[in-house]
């Protein structure tokens, strides 16, 4: 079984609200299907979610009443987007079937607490596929939170050990500077987990409440630490996912598990 997070860098237009880019979608949906694996599927929230969330400081926890407005208008929009990646994949007679976190999962000053992960392996099991985003939760401490979609990748291969972990963002890996910003940055095809704590990167201007790739390095060392590889590829390149889904040589970076 494999982890598979496609980011809301390559879904969305993270500048401009609510933008959801369903040609993308769409032959992310194919190329999938085409691989006939077996995949739980993390989406993060892009556009739809980060303004409002960042607009309301939802990431701070509970301060005033009015971030209970912010916090229902976000899960409307997260929600949004989850209907629209559901209908592509569904297109594509895929199906696909939505587990909402806020409903499933509790945080405790933003780390897990508490995640019914066996109603993945039930939907598994009988066929589905099951589909997950970044999404507003309750946290004990904080009141309210968020959950970003790597956290859920995270705790997700925590729990399933999978045949490996993906993310499919709107660079071609990971390089050793943000591309976006550096023009020296290089891509790395390979790289350890030992290797990956020397690298820190910057922030991008459409920089997420969830830490954007800076984030994402912590959470790839995790992943890494429970032996599990991690795969970063270009979604807007035609062809890069179903290639390292069925195993097939192409452009991308390749986070190797240490001994678990
Ligand atoms: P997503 O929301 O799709 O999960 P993020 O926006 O969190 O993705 O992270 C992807 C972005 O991280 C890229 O669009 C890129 O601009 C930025 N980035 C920053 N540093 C790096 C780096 N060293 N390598 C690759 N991308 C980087």
């Amino acid at each position: 079984m494999i982890i598979l997070k496609i980011g809301g860098s390559v879904i969305t237009n993270k500048s401009q609200e609510n933008t959801f880019k369903k040609q993308t979608m769409d032959r992310l949906s194919k190329e999938i299907k085409r691989s006939g694996k077996k995949i739980i599927l993390v989406h993060g929230a892009g556009s739809f979610g980060h303004i409002t969330a960042k607009k309301y400081g939802l990431q701070n926890g509970f301060q005033e009443a009015e971030q209970i407005r912010g916090f229902s208008l976000t899960h409307k929009a997260v929600q949004k987007l989850n209907s629209y990646v559901i209908e592509s994949l569904y297109n594509q007679d895929i199906p696909a079937i939505s587990l909402p976190p806020h409903s499933m999962l509790r945080l405790n000053n933003h780390m897990l607490k508490t995640f019914e992960f066996e109603i993945f392996n039930m939907y598994l099991k009988r066929g589905f596929f099951p589909v997950t985003f970044g999404d507003v939760v309750l946290d004990d401490t904080l009141g309210i939170s968020i959950c970003s979609g790597d956290l859920l990748v995270l705790s997700l291969v925590k729990y399933f050990k999978p045949e490996k972990a993906i993310f499919v963002t709107d660079e071609d890996g990971l390089y050793t500077k943000n591309p976006k910003i550096n023009s020296d940055a290089e891509l790395i095809n390979s790289i350890t987990e030992n290797e990956l704590e020397n690298l820190t990167t910057d922030a991008d201007s459409h920089d997420d409440v969830t830490e954007g790739m800076k984030g994402k390095i912590d959470t790839i060392k995790n992943i890494s630490k429970c032996g599990i590889d991690t795969i970063l590829l270009n979604g807007n390149k035609q062809g890069r996912l179903y290639n390292v889904l069925v195993g097939e040589d192409d452009t991308y970076t390749i986070v190797h598990g240490g001994r678990a």
